[in-house]
C-alpha cells in the first residue's frame, strides 16, 4: 500500500537538495548534539548523521561564535552535499548571518518575545521571510508546547494545546501575508497524545501547509520510539505529514539511529505494520529526556538520563513524570510540568518538584537525591500502582 497513494496534498517546500510536501516522499531528519564550538564533533555529527540517510541534518546555533563554527562545519562537509538547517533560539538577527551557510532556518514563535521587546512579532517574521527570500532558503515555524507565546499561553489557560495551534495558525498567517510560503510547521510536544492533537487540529485549518512532524524529548529507547511510533502511526496513515524527526536521547556516536528508526518506523506505516499499542501505555512511570544538542552543558547528562531511568525501575508502575535536560536554555521551562525535574548545568544537576526548585547538586550525588524525591512523591500523592 503506497504511502503517497493517502498523503494530504500540501504546498511543495525546497530545502537545498530535499522537496518536502507536495507529494514528497516523507523527508527523515536529525540534528547535531554535540556542542556546536566543538567543530571536529559537530562535523564528525553530520558526517554520521549523513551516512545514515538523513535528508535534512539540523545544528543548534545561539550565537556569533557558533556562527563562525558552522560556517567551518559547512566548509568541511561540503563534499558531502548535506541539506542543513539551523535552529534559532532567541537571537532571531542571527538569521542574517546563517542563512548563507544553510538551506532552511527553524525559528520559534515563543522564542521571538524575548530580545527588542519594542518591535512587533510581525516586523520579526517579516526579517526572516526577507532574509530566507534573499538567500534562497525555508524557514520551519517550529511551535513547542512547553515554550509557546506567553500571550497564547495567557489566552488559552490550561489548553496548551490550543495555544499551540493558535500560535502555528497566527505565523503561518504572518508569512502568507508577507508573501513568503516557502515554510514548513512543526507542532511538537514531550506527550504524543498533544502532538497527535495539535497536528490534527492545525492540519484541519490548514491543509496546504506541509507538517513536520516529531515527539520532542520522547527520550530513550525503547520508550522514545514507542511514543513516536504512536503519534505517526496515527498521523501519517491519516495523510498527516510530510517530514519527521524521531528525538532520541542517545551517545553521539549512535544518533544516526535516529535516521534508521525515523525510516524503519515509515516502513511499518507505508506496509500497514502497526503494533498495537498497550492499554495502559503512558499510566505508569513517564521518563522524559531530550535528546541533547548543542547546547548540552555536560556529556555527562547522557548517562544520567540512562541512571535515572535504572535507578527508578523499581517505581514503574506509579503514575509519575521525572523529565531530564540537557540545559539552562529549555531545560527550566521543560520540566516545570513533570513531577520531578533535572536539569543539567556544566558542573551540577538542578533538581525540581514540579515548577519548585530543590537544589542544586553534583553529578556524582543527585541521583540518590532523584531516589528519596520519587519516594516522597508516590507517598505524597497517595499514588497506587497503575
Ligand atoms: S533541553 Fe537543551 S540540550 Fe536538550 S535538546 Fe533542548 S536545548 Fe538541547
Amino acid at each position: 500500500m503506497p504511502l503517497n497513494a493517502r498523503r494530504k496534498p500540501t504546498r511543495a517546500v525546497r530545502v537545498g537538495r530535499t522537496q518536502i510536501g507536495g507529494g514528497a516522499p516523507i523527508a527523515v531528519q536529525s540534528m547535531a548534539a554535540t556542542r556546536t564550538q566543538d567543530v571536529g564533533a559537530t562535523v564528525r555529527q553530520v558526517r554520521l548523521i549523513h551516512a545514515a540517510g538523513a535528508d535534512v541534518i539540523r545544528i543548534a546555533v545561539d550565537s556569533r561564535k557558533d556562527v563562525e563554527a558552522l560556517a567551518e562545519v559547512r566548509a568541511q562537509t561540503r563534499d558531502l552535499g548535506a541539506n542543513l538547517s539551523v535552529d534559532l533560539q532567541e537571537n532571531y538577527r542571527l538569521a542574517a548571518l546563517v542563512a548563507p551557510l544553510v538551506d532552511k532556518v527553524r525559528y520559534n514563535p515563543g522564542h521571538l518575545h524575548h530580545h527588542e521587546r519594542e518591535k512587533s512579532v510581525r516586523d520579526k517574521v517579516a526579517f526572516l521571510a526577507d532574509v530566507a527570500v534573499k538567500h534562497d532558503i525555508a524557514l520551519r515555524v517550529g511551535v513547542n508546547c512547553g515554550s509557546v507565546d506567553p500571550a497564547k499561553a495567557a489566552k488559552f489557560g490550561h489548553d496548551d494545546v490550543g495555544a499551540m495551534v493558535e500560535s502555528a495558525l497566527e505565523h503561518a498567517q504572518m508569512l502568507d501575508d508577507l508573501g513568503f510560503h516557502r515554510f514548513v510547521v512543526s507542532l511538537k510536544d514531550s506527550d504524543w497524545r498533544k502532538v497527535v492533537e495539535g497536528n490534527r487540529r492545525f492540519s484541519s485549518q490548514r491543509p496546504d501547509v506541509p507538517l513536520h512532524l516529531g515527539v520532542t524529548e520522547a527520550g530513550m529507547p525503547p520508550d522514545g520510539i514507542i511514543k513516536t511510533r504512536i503519534a505517526f502511526e496515527q498521523l501519517i496513515a491519516e495523510g498527516t505529514g510530510d517530514t519527521i524527526r524521531v528525538s532520541l536521547t542517545l551517545p553521539f556516536d549512535d544518533k544516526g539511529q535516529e535516521i534508521t528508526v525515523g525510516r524503519a518506523l515509515l516502513d511499518d506505516i507505508a506496509n500497514g505494520r502497526f503494533r498495537s499499542v498497550p492499554a495502559n501505555f503512558g499510566e505508569g512511570l513517564n521518563i522524559i529526556s531530550c535528546p541533547s544538542c548543542s547546547r548540552v552543558e555536560n556529556e555527562a547528562f547522557i548517562e544520567l538520563a540512562r541512571d535515572v531511568k535504572e535507578m527508578s525501575e523499581y517505581a514503574s508502575k506509579y503514575r509519575v513524570t521525572i523529565a531530564v535536560m540537557g540545559c539552562r536554555v529549555n531545560g527550566p521551562g521543560e520540566t516545570d510540568d513533570a513531577d520531578i525535574g533535572l536539569w543539567c548545568g556544566p558542573l551540577g544537576v538542578n533538581l525540581k518538584r514540579g515548577e519548585a526548585t530543590v537544589g542544586h547538586f553534583s553529578y556524582d550525588s543527585v541521583l540518590g537525591q532523584v531516589r528519596t524525591l520519587l519516594d516522597d512523591v508516590i507517598a505524597s500523592k497517595g499514588l497506587t500502582p497503575a
